[in-house]
């Protein structure tokens, strides 16, 4: 049996000055498009007269384009422009569908609020350079955190705020089995090993990438003691661009084969669920009000995104959805300070950062792997139960708030 998988990335977009101006034209052309058909068929409703569907509205389309006063539309890529009034078809259809109660008659765009649009084919996608050809666009280059899996089917441009994002609709066909083992396995990812298992092996970090880290910075210093645009500046330059090539390499080169490696061997993946994003994010932000705590927790950022366990957990899902797998994300709290054994929370079990000894009942290992057994315990919970249960405690790690989804009993 086969089975369809659909997916969405998306990534924030780097345009130049030129392209980012032509998306804010391309967006309110979208916009106007949309608003300008919508005001005909909302006053057709007002009439009693039946709706313009797609065909109809293409051809008014063609005839805004031709007149004076809407000419600028010709400046616009017109497959986006025929998707708007593809989008505001379904848009009615949905809205007057008993089926999706909650849907209702389409709105008009409010510029700033809802600047996007999408390409239904004529892109490119580049992932090994990081850039997107967007038609009558151009190569925009785009923050490449993720690996896009399967065959593109769409690309939207939108805009939050002054920033441009592209998200990358694809889908890819896989065959639906039966995993070879039946083992489940938890994972605890870290700084000094990158990834620990509850079998008691582990994962050594990748120290080449960090090895190449450094050459990085020394060869960009060279490079700013150069003069700008001479012979030996663009050389200089070509060394960075292939250093920075042989670091995402070698890091997608060990994040394959490590997760290729775990999901061979076992059926159910269990992963903490990890918001690398809003960890990276919250040491950012804060860095002026708590001055030594955020230099070690920017520190550990570092690393986590220099190790992209993002990527790795993406790569270990792909992987386990290929091979009738599964991959289950439980809760991160406490699993460094939970005993595996007696299930005492407490900060004081944590004796190095290596080290977990239990001041209740004495359970010693390598804290790691308490994480690792902890994180298995856990998605054992939530296969029982459906719901994760966790002991609550007034000691608190510090714990993205957003990941507490879960139910705490006392
Ligand atoms: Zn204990």
């Amino acid at each position: 049996m086969k089975q369809i998988i659909r997916k969405a990335f998306k990534f924030r977009l780097n345009p130049n000055s030129d392209q980012a101006q032509k998306m804010v034209e391309f967006a309110g052309a979208n916009r106007f498009v949309w608003n300008k058909a919508l005001a005909m068929n909302l006053f057709r409703l007002e009439q009693k007269q039946p709706l313009l569907w797609y065909n109809e509205l293409s051809f008014w389309l063609k005839l805004w384009k031709s007149s004076e006063d809407y000419g600028f539309l010709k400046t616009v890529h017109s497959q986006p422009l025929q998707q708007a009034l593809k989008n505001l078809e379904k848009a009615f259809k949905d809205g007057f569908d008993k089926k999706q109660p909650l849907k209702r008659i389409p709105k008009f765009k409010k510029k700033g609020l809802s600047d996007s649009f999408r390409y239904p084919q004529g892109f490119k996608l580049e992932q090994e350079s990081s850039k997107v050809f967007l038609p009558k666009i151009g190569w925009v280059k785009y923050r490449n955190s993720r690996q896009v899996i399967g065959d593109v089917k769409n690309m939207t441009i939108s805009r939050k705020g002054s920033y441009w994002y592209v998200s990358i609709q694809t889908e890819y066909e896989t065959e639906l089995k039966r995993h070879s083992s039946t083992s489940m396995i938890g994972v605890d990812m870290g700084i000094t090993r990158f990834a620990t298992l509850s079998d008691g092996s582990y994962v050594e970090p990748l120290n080449s990438f960090r090895k190449l880290s450094k050459k990085l910075a020394f060869e960009q210093r060279k490079l700013s003691k150069k003069v700008r645009f001479s012979a030996n500046w663009k050389k200089q330059k070509q060394i960075i661009t292939r250093l920075h090539e042989r670091i995402a390499n070698a890091r997608l080169d060990f994040l394959h084969k490590t997760s290729t490696e775990i999901s061979k061997n076992h059926a159910m993946v269990v992963v903490e669920n990890l918001k690398i994003g809003n960890m990276s994010k919250s040491a950012k932000g804060s860095v002026e009000k708590h001055g030594k705590n955020v230099k070690a927790k920017s520190g550990l950022n570092k690393s986590i995104l220099d190790q992209g366990w993002g990527m790795f957990v993406s790569f270990l899902e792909y992987k386990q959805a290929c091979s009738g797998g599964d991959v289950l994300k439980v809760n991160p709290q406490y699993t460094s300070q939970t005993c595996p054994r007696c299930q005492h929370v407490s900060h004081d079990n944590r004796k190095s950062q290596s080290a977990f000894e239990c001041t209740e009942c004495g359970f010693k290992a390598n804290a790691d792997l308490v994480g690792a057994l902890n994180v298995l315990e856990r998605g054992h919970r939530l296969l029982a139960c459906g719901v994760e249960t966790l002991v609550s405690s007034k000691k608190q790690e510090p714990v993205d708030s957003s990941n507490t989804n879960l139910l705490l009993t006392a």
